[in-house]
Order: structure tokens, then sequence, then C-alpha cells
């Protein structure tokens, strides 16, 4: 049977995350009312609040409240759960890959390529098997648990270099993500092993891996060596200008990025990689030119161009997956960085310069954003940034950190829920229970049974 999909006029959107979800609930009901769909093609049935991961792996907001369901909010939209395979632009249709294994061809008026990107990884023996990127709620959830189990089944290890393995927490990439992440990821460490008797925090080796000579680049370089210093403080050992020059079987190889020479090689149960992202395959398996980063080349407006730098009709794009001419000339090469400020802005200019070509009077406008500054949470009550240009750091970096983000979750629901979970956080502290068994859900009642598990037939 064939998967029921509306015979109107459609926009078609690629991805669900900021951009898309945005560009949906700006056009969802305008698009309706001219008569045509707004449809909605995402892998994933929720947008995910990306800047709320680090505090997911810290445990102060629970994972279901940092994404966005979209069936929830986009009540005038079709969504199809799937992934695109690739699209056509002259025949204007997109496949996509269903969750049961079919595809189907779903034919468009306007596309939006908003994909996004994907974590950015290098070919490193032992990367794919023994690493965790931070990208997805499920990476969050995942990494969380996965922390906390280690020291709850390090503290009754005999093996002194089992435990000292389980012990050795490596993240490599000193972005904003990295370094959110390793401060979030040393506050909850910290905060267990003191629940724990068996273990004291000299146990413990948390390590941060970057391979430029500093940390993130998003503020000046006075802030960010106060971080480093910051870090140092908390005991977290900062390596600059090192790499991963392997990670088979968790065994950790750091290298010099100056002679190439060997810094340090030990053991690791625990090992994240958050060194930057890459536009979304998707863009190479469209027909719209990509640049030598593999972004579609977009316009200020917000259309998709062609070789020869003109407007392609009926497509458009934004985000991470795209090269956006930053128009205040602050952008690396001219173009837009890949954060949230630009996605979520650019997707409102988006959303309105394609109806106004596709269904008004072809008015367009450019897209011109004043960066706001950077401000990144370092675990509870600490952070750093500069918003507005502001130096701050400290308890008010951390207070901004959260009134920003907890603002700019999409939904009034969604920032409720956030703020719920905080203030039962302050009232009833830091709450560190590893979830046994996550990948295995499945392990108690086949106990129970005494059977053993069906192998899934193919
Ligand atoms: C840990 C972390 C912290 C961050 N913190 C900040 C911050 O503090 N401030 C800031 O400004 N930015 C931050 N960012 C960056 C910010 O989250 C991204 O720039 C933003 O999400 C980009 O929006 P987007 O819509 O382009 O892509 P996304 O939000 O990533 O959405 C892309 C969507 O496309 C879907 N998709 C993927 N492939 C396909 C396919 N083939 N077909 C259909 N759908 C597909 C995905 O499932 C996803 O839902 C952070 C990112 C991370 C990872």
């Amino acid at each position: 049977m064939a998967l029921k999909l509306s015979e109107k006029p459609r926009v078609l959107i690629v991805g669900g995350g900021y951009v898309g979800l945005t560009v949906a609930q700006q056009l969802q009901k305008k698009v309706k009312a001219a008569g045509g769909v707004v449809t909605l093609v995402d892998p994933l049935p929720y947008m995910t609040y990306q800047p709320f991961l680090p505090e997911v792996v810290g445990g102060h907001i629970e994972a279901r409240h940092a994404v966005v369901p979209h069936r929830k909010h986009l009540k005038d939209t079709e969504i199809i759960t799937g992934k695109v395979t690739s699209v056509d632009h002259e025949a204007k249709v997109a496949a996509i890959g269903l969750d049961d294994g079919e595809s189907v061809e779903v034919p468009y008026q306007d596309i939006v390529m908003a994909a996004g990107a994907t974590t950015r990884v290098f070919p490193i023996e032992g990367l794919a098997e023994n690493g965790i990127g931070l990208k997805t709620i499920e990476e969050a959830v995942g990494l969380r648990n996965h922390i906390l189990e280690r020291l709850e089944t390090a503290s009754v290890m005999t093996d002194e270099a089992a435990k000292k393995r389980a012990l050795n927490f490596t993240v490599v990439g000193g972005g904003f993500a990295g370094i959110e992440c390793i401060a979030e990821m040393e506050d909850i460490i910290r905060a267990a092993v003191d629940q724990n008797p068996r273990l004291a925090q000299s146990d413990v080796r948390i390590v941060l891996v970057e391979a430029m000579g500093r940390i993130m680049p998003e503020v000046s370089e006075e802030q960010a060596e106060g971080v480093v210093e910051h870090l140092r403080g908390r005991g977290v050992e900062v390596l600059l200008n090192t790499s991963l020059g392997s990670a088979v079987d968790g065994e950790l190889t750091l290298i010099s990025m100056k002679d190439k020479s060997e810094v340090d090689k030990f053991a690791a149960d625990t090992l994240v990689w958050t060194a930057g992202v890459a536009a979304n395959a998707v863009a190479r398996s469209s027909s719209f030119p990509v640049d030598e980063r593999g972004r579609i080349t977009g316009s200020a407006t917000l259309q998709i161009l062609n070789e020869n730098g003109e407007v392609i009709e009926g497509a458009w794009t934004a985000g991470d997956i795209a090269a956006i001419p930053d128009l205040t000339g602050a952008g690396p090469g001219g173009f837009c960085v890949p954060n949230a400020q630009h996605a979520s802005r650019q997707a409102k200019v988006l959303a309105k310069n394609l109806f106004s070509v596709r269904f008004a009077s072809g008015e367009i406008s450019e897209y011109k954003h004043e960066s706001l500054g950077a401000v990144a949470g370092l675990g509870l009550y600490k952070g750093v940034g500069n918003p507005m240009g502001v130096k701050l750091k400290g308890v008010l970096a951390w207070a901004a950190h959260r009134g920003y983000h907890g603002m700019a979750i999409p939904t009034v629901e969604r920032k409720l829920r956030v703020a719920g979970g905080w203030v039962n956080e302050m009232i009833f502290g830091r709450d560190v229970t590893p979830l046994r068994d996550l990948e295995d859900p499945t392990k108690a009642f086949v106990e129970a049974a005494g059977g053993k598990k069906k192998t899934a037939s193919k």
C-alpha cells in the first residue's frame, strides 16, 4: 500500500531541527490557507535542542525535555518520519527512505534543505569502535549513563588496570561543545565519587585533548585562557597542540601537533569526540551544487545558487548544511558560522522570503545578523561568555547561559518543562543515578523467563 500523502502543492522541508522546525512553524498555516501543504521529513520525530546536550550529560535537564516533538507542535504540517536519500530538483522529487525499509518518492513545488550537520570524524584507528559523539540526545543520555555506570563498576573492581581504565575519561575537541561537555562531566564525576566511599577523587583522570593552541574560538583569547586555568583548577588535564593518534581497543595514543611525537598513552573506557561538524552528506546526494566543504551554496536571501551564482527557482537552504554569506563581514571566509544563533534567525527570513516568492508580492530581504556573542555553561554555577560583548564568568555567565537558552528553546511548553527540572534540582539536589542495561532492556525479562534471547530474523 502506498504512503498516504497530500496532493496539494508542497513545500518540502528536509530536516526538522532548528531551521526545519522554525520554517514549518512559520509557514504551516499560511501555506495551508493558500492551498498548499508543508511537509517535514526527518528520521527523528523531534527537534533536538543541541545547546542543552551537555546539561543532559550533567543531569540538569531531563532528556525528553531537551527535544521538541514535531507532531505536537506542527499540527498543520504533514510529517514523514524518514530520511531523504536524494533530491532531483529538475524533476522536483525527493526520495525518502522510511523506517520500515521501504522508500517513497515525494514531489514538491519548493524545497528547503535543512538537514544540518553531522559530527566530523577523521580516519583514526579505533575511534569509530571506541568513541562517542555529542550531537544527539541519545548520545547525551548514553554518555551520562556510561560515565555513572563506569564509576559504580570501578568502585567494586579488584583489577587495578581495569579500574584505572574505567576511571579515565577523555574528551577530544576544545570547541564550545567539548568544553561544556568536559566541564559537565567533571562536575558529575566529582559528585558521584563524593557519594561513593570506595572511590577517591584522585582515582579519576579527566583529559581534554585539543589540536589547536587554544580552546573556544568563540570567546576572546584571554577568556579562553581563563577557562583553561579554571578547568585545570578543577583537576582536568588540558592538553593543547595535541591530537588523538589512535584508539585501538580503547588504548589511546596522544600525539603532539608540533613534532608528531607521542605525548601519552593510556587506556580509557570513555572517549568523547567533539572535534567539529561537517555539512550533512545529503547535500552531496542532491542535485544542488556544494562547495569544497560539502555545504549547499546559498545566497543572503537563503535561496540555493547554481554554479554560476544564479538563484535556483523553488530551492531554499539555511543552517549548518549551508554556506550563507555573512553580510556583517565577521564570519570566517565570509560565511556564517554553523550555530543556532544563525540557524534560527535565517529560518525566519527564509520562511518569509519563500512565502513572498511563491504566494505573495515576491519582495524578499537579505539575512544579516550581528553576533550576540556566546555564553557557555561549565557545570552548576560556573560559566564563561561574552553576551552582547560583555565579558562574563562564573555564576553570572552560568545564569546568562541558562537565561538565554531557557528562553530560546522553542515552545512555551518545553521552556516550562526545562525550567521545572532546574527548580527540582535546586530543591532535591543533583541526581547521579545511572540507569542500567539501557542498551539491553530485555535482559531482566529474559533472565526471569529463564530463556535465551531470540535473535532477530532477517
Ligand atoms: C553539543 C552542542 C552544543 C551546541 N551549543 C550551541 C550554543 O550554545 N549556541 C549556538 O548558537 N549553537 C550551538 N550549537 C550548534 C547548533 O545546535 C546548530 O548550529 C544548529 O542545531 C543548526 O541547526 P540546523 O537546523 O541547521 O541543524 P540541526 O538542528 O542539526 O537539524 C538538522 C535536522 O535534520 C535531520 N536530518 C539529518 N539528515 C537528514 C536526512 N537525510 N533527511 C531528513 N532529515 C535529516 C536531523 O535529524 C535533524 O533533526 C551546539 C551544537 C552542539 C552539538
